[in-house]
């Protein structure tokens, strides 16, 4: 469902050209739940940023359902995205003056289509992630917790086959951190969705059905749950 193959991305920072992925290869099969894990500044948010199609690579190749993200001329790329693509970005980026039905709603006024159906949708989100009664209230009077859910809630709006998110249990803590994954789970079970998560919280990774860990630009090492030794390896991560 995901290819990637040859992934390298360079930034300019000043004169100097930084390469910030190095070839990276990944396959991830329809309907899995994948962490990303590995050191800040190893790449993570990067290869989250391409495979949502929010940027384009240096060099090499990113396949999402047979379709080559990378070949797209950018406003294919753009309705590509808004069809397939659910993005839980890092610290939220909820529009703060808007309430948390108008936060949820925000990707699909793009395509002019919040359509009764669609409102009705929105209302059963709000419902799954337990924001009841929420509907109308602003976005910056939300707690933290609150908003992440919305941030969640935003990133499933389109039924996407694919969610990314980038840290998506950082900044609560693990009574909220267990509730957002479990929600992620039931998503997952429930639509069968691929799950692509970058996370620096082993607990949360343990909630993946497979790990993979970044180090430097490219992928140093993956932990799956069919291997033997899953439970041990983690238990050796957290000591
Ligand atoms: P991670 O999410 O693993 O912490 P990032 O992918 O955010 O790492 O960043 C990897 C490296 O790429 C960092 O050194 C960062 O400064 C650099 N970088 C990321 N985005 C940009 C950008 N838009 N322009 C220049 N450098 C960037
Ligand atoms: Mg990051």
């Amino acid at each position: 469902m995901i290819k990637v193959s040859g992934l390298t991305k360079e930034f300019l920072q000043g004169q100097e050209k930084t390469e910030v992925l190095k070839g990276i290869d990944l396959n991830i099969e329809e309907g899995e739940f994948v962490a990303i894990m590995g050191p800040s500044g190893s790449g993570k948010s990067t290869l989250l940023q391409l495979l949502g199609g929010l940027d384009v690579p240096t060099k090499g190749d990113i396949q999402i359902n047979d379709k080559f993200l990378n070949r797209m001329k950018e406003k294919e790329r753009t309705i590509f995205r808004r069809k397939n693509l659910g993005f839980v970005f890092q610290n939220y980026q909820l529009l703060p003056t808007l309430t948390v039905e108008e936060n949820i709603a925000f990707p699909l006024h793009a395509d002019g289509k919040v359509t009764n159906e669609r409102i009705k949708m929105i209302h059963e989100l709000i419902q799954s992630v337990g924001l009841a009664g929420l509907n109308r209230k602003r976005a910056n009077l939300l707690s933290g917790g609150q908003q992440q859910r919305v941030a969640i809630a935003r990133g499933l709006v389109n039924n996407p086959t694919v969610l990314l998110a980038d840290e998506p249990t950082g900044n609560l803590d693990r009574a909220r951190a267990e509730e957002i994954l479990g929600l992620f789970l039931k998503f997952h079970r429930e639509n069968k969705q691929t799950i692509v998560m970058v996370t620096h919280d082993i607990f949360a990774a343990g909630f993946a059905d497979r790990i993979i860990l970044f180090k430097d630009g490219v992928v140093d090492q993956v932990i799956s749950r069919k291997d033997g030794d899953y439970a041990k390896y983690l238990a050796n991560f957290m000591a």
